[in-house]
């Protein structure tokens, strides 16, 4: 059994309940158990101009599942939900994205963990520290650092 942490966004299609329903379903998923959920929060886009602002959470699973075969179960969610691969940062009705699981570090053209961008993401960092405040990072750095060193402008709890 390992503790993953999964990062949920949308900002089309009314995201509120794209991503609700998208909790629901990695709630559902055989060999995942959901541990727990942050609150959501707005926050601006990020990449193209122009998009409608996003919603973002994260959880807590604990699974059996490998990582690729938990990342394809997570984007099998996302097609289910009406993803359209277009623009990268583009739109897009769900996004759902593995920051961590357990200590694991990848680095493959399919999957890296921790998730690449996760530092300098202050919509996943602070639903994260919602759910997981003494978090440390495989590399040994806390979450409340990457915290500290993150921009905090642009977003709201709902
Ligand atoms: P982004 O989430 O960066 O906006 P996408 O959701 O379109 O972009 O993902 C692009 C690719 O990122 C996916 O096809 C997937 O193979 C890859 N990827 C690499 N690491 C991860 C990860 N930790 N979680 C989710 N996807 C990942
Ligand atoms: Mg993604």
């Amino acid at each position: 059994m390992t503790i993953a942490y999964i990062a949920l966004g949308s900002n089309l299609a009314e995201p509120l309940q794209q991503v609700s329903q998208g909790l629901d379903a990695i709630a559902n998923l055989s060999q995942c158990q959901l541990l727990d959920h942050s609150p959501w929060y707005r926050s601006a886009p990020v990449g193209p101009r122009g998009q409608p602002d996003y919603i973002n959470g994260v959880c807590a699973i604990e699974t059996t599942l490998q990582p690729l075969p938990l990342l394809h179960q997570l984007q099998n969610i996302e097609n289910q939900q009406g993803r359209v691969r277009s623009q990268r940062w583009g739109a897009r009705t769900l996004d759902l994205d593995i920051l961590l699981y357990g200590d694991l570090t990848l680095n493959t053209p399919e999957l890296q963990l921790p998730h690449p961008r996760m530092a300098e993401r202050n919509f996943v960092l602070l639903p994260l520290a919602d759910i997981a405040a003494d978090l440390v990072m495989p590399d040994n750095r806390p979450l409340t650092q990457l915290l500290a060193n993150c921009p905090s402008g642009g977003i709201v709890r709902l």
